[in-house]
């Protein structure tokens, strides 16, 4: 199938459709789509792996055993959120919009690509909408490689992305793309059969300086240059977000306002000369 065509819809639907813009903020600027092997044996790789805690992931032929491609995404929140989130302790009003309004159209445009896909006669999941998804709340920051965490889940958005190509990790344990680590991911898995990127890189954290700007940025001491993130006290801090704000929450300072942010950054850069 032409991912050309499957990628132009996408994208005319994120920069025309207005639930892209809440309070005259406009949360996403246009995607970045790779495509990857469902029957990568990193997949299971990562479900074996006891440092990955992710025992119950379900891999892509049991999300759909006819899937010839799985899908990965993400979408870089805008100058304007990035920006208003690059000062102060506590998330930027524009972050909150682009945390919690942002993820629902997420949804909206996993909804269309699904209906698209299925158009052309290639059944689809989305393992993120699917009743089979579950996870312990904040997973999301769990991290292949350390030991310990307390998190889990039966799909890893950010895994799934490094596996197909889209990025590698940093300290802060977000993903690090092309288009910088500051937005969200999301993914399909299908039976159409797209051309597979092949990764570029081979290590874990290849695209993080190890520059440190991300420590310096959380309000709350929560990422180590030796240990990476606690994802306990991230957590605990992310709860009160949502005493503050409530019905939204969110963070996202290790994402604003460091070399990473928007770019992949110059691995001769360190955070003192950035
Ligand atoms: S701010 Fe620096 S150390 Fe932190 S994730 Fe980005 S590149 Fe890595
Ligand atoms: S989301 Fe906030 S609290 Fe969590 S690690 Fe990043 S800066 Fe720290």
């Amino acid at each position: 199938m032409d991912k050309r065509e499957f990628e132009s819809d996408m994208t005319r639907f994120i920069l025309e459709d207005k639930r892209n813009i809440v309070e005259n903020v406009r949360i996403f600027e246009a995607p970045l789509f790779t495509y990857g092997s469902p029957v990568d044996s990193m997949y299971q790789d990562l479900k074996d792996k006891k440092e990955a805690n992710l025992p119950d992931l379900i891999l892509p032929k049991e999300w759909l055993s006819s899937a010839k491609t799985c899908i990965a995404g993400f979408l870089p929140f805008t100058e304007q959120v990035r920006f208003a989130n690059r000062g102060g302790d506590w998330a930027a009003q524009e972050w909150l919009y682009a945390r919690i309004e942002g993820q629902a159209f997420i949804n909206e445009l996993l909804q269309r690509g699904t209906a698209y896909l299925k158009g052309k006669n290639c059944d689809t999941v989305v393992p993120s909408l699917s009743e089979n998804f579950h996870s312990i709340e904040n997973m999301g920051s769990n991290d292949w490689f350390t030991d310990g965490e307390s998190y889990t889940s039966t799909w890893s958005e950010r895994h799934n992305a490094y596996i197909c190509g889209l990025g590698t990790f940093g300290l802060s344990k977000g993903l690090i793309t092309k288009k910088g680590i500051a937005g969200r991911y999301f993914s399909w898995i299908t039976e159409a059969d797209f051309e597979k990127n092949h990764r570029t890189y081979s290590r874990i954290y290849e695209y993080c300086t190890q520059c440190g700007a991300c420590i310096h940025r959380c309000p709350v001491e929560a990422i180590n240059e030796k240990t990476g993130k606690n994802h306990d006290i991230c957590a605990v801090f992310l709860n009160n977000t949502r005493k503050r704000f409530s019905p939204r929450y969110g963070c996202g300072k290790c994402q604003c306002g460091v070399p990473c942010e928007h770019q992949i950054p110059d691995k001769n850069k360190k955070a003192a000369e950035a």
